[in-house]
């Protein structure tokens, strides 16, 4: 089925991602697997070659172009490319949103430039090591004093939270107030007090830093509040769906790849004399895998378009989120049931995609929480 989506700009967009991907990304991804991290350069080639800021305002360094077909370009490329361990999307597809929704000017001004640049990488913490799907439930708290926030917690699980020079950090500025005593504050790197703990050690995604950080008395001055105080809450409900439709668009690249590098794997490989996609079993399997693979494609391309209009609801974010994920982790499951013991060979692309994909259904929230999410707009 022929794709809708872009136009001209974008297919000239994709072609200098890809080129971006070819030179700068993939002769270097195992070696980056084997440290456990990407280096700062690979960030700021991508800001030269405006793969960072095309969604912020010009004057700040940025493309100036607010139309998520862009993001989706680069998801799809880098997906492409398997380049699942450079964090570009927690920047350009999540924490933009933050920024150019509720920064203020001057604070636009302060971060804006090195977040296009690819200077200024960022990061976003909720999750710590007691709440994560339940995110009412953190125990992170910023006390005004003055001028500052006094911020003491401990986050955990966080992406690009050994490169991050900035992090937007969700604490209790009022822990007696729920969901209205949450707020966002923007957290800089060497600001006395915030500590990194590991990079932790995970089963895919190896060349991703993710991260445990610590903050003791961290004085955040108040200039470094995002938006309102006690909004904080609201602002995540607002641009989570985002994040959620981010990954739904990684899953559907993901399966569209896996696919067309099966069939040509089953098209090549024999056995009892003809190739093994000749076999009415393989043939049902990638069958089924490709219907369902187009399914999820007219959808997400679908929901971009409506996220670009603002009419992309919770509801509809969680449905491409959670189902595009689990079609992910089937397709990679079956796909690499015909790859044989080759499948399980971490020197296949197929045997790595499956470890990176488990990730999948777990962050931007959990299978079980985007079914909630639905089921709660259903009237039951
Ligand atoms: C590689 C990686 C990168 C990440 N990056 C970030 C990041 O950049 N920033 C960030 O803030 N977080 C990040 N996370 C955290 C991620 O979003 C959380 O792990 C996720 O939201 C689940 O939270 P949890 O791990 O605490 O699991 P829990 O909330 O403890 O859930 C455990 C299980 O219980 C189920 N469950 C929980 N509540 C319910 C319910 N009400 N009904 C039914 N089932 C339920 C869940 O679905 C899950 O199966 C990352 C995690 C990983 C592993």
């Amino acid at each position: 089925m022929e794709r809708q989506l872009f136009e001209a700009d974008h297919d000239a967009f994709r072609e200098t991602v890809r080129a971006f991907c070819d030179k700068e990304i993939v002769p270097h991804h195992d070696s980056w697997e084997e440290a456990g991290i990407v280096p700062r350069e690979v960030w700021t080639a991508a800001g030269r070659a405006g793969l960072l800021g095309f969604m912020m305002p010009e004057e700040y360094g940025g493309g100036g172009v607010r139309d998520f077909r862009f993001n989706a370009v680069v998801t799809e490329e880098l997906t492409r490319a398997r380049a699942s361990g450079v964090g570009f999307g927690i920047h350009t597809d999540i924490n933009s949103a933050y920024l150019l929704a509720y920064a203020n000017d001057e604070q636009k001004a302060r971060w804006l430039p090195g977040f296009c640049s690819g200077e200024t990488i960022t990061a976003i913490a909720m999750t710590e090591p007691g709440a994560g799907s339940d995110l009412q439930g953190i125990q992170t708290t910023a006390r005004r004093d003055g001028d500052h926030y006094v911020l003491n917690g401990q986050k955990t699980f966080i992406s690009n939270g050994i490169l991050a020079d900035l992090v937007i950090v969700v604490a209790k500025t009022d822990p007696a107030a729920g969901a209205q005593g949450i707020s966002l504050l923007v957290v800089e790197r060497g600001m006395p007090g915030f500590e990194r703990g590991r990079n932790l050690d995970k089963i895919g995604l190896k060349a991703q830093d993710t991260a445990e950080l610590f903050f003791d008395n961290v004085l955040v001055p108040a200039e470094n509040l995002l938006g309102e105080e006690g909004k904080g809450f609201g602002y995540l409900m607002e641009k989570l769906p985002q994040e959620r439709l981010a990954i739904a668009v990684v899953a559907a690249a993901a399966c569209e790849n896996l696919l067309a590098s099966t069939l040509e794997y089953v098209k090549d490989r024999t056995a009892f004399g003809r190739p093994i996609g000749s076999f009415q079993n393989s043939r049902f399997v990638l069958a089924e895998l490709a219907t369902e693979t187009t399914i999820a494609r007219v959808f997400v391309d679908r929901c971009i378009q409506e996220l670009n209009a603002g009419t992309l609801t919770v509801a509809e974010a969680a449905m491409a989120k959670w189902w595009t994920t689990e079609l992910q982790k089937k397709v990679v499951d079956r796909c690499l049931q015909l790859y044989g013991g080759y499948g399980f060979m971490t020197e296949y692309p197929i045997a790595k995609a499956y470890l990176d994909t488990r990730i999948q259904t777990i962050y931007g929230g959990t299978t079980e929480i985007m079914k909630e999410i639905i089921g709660r707009t259903l009237g039951i």
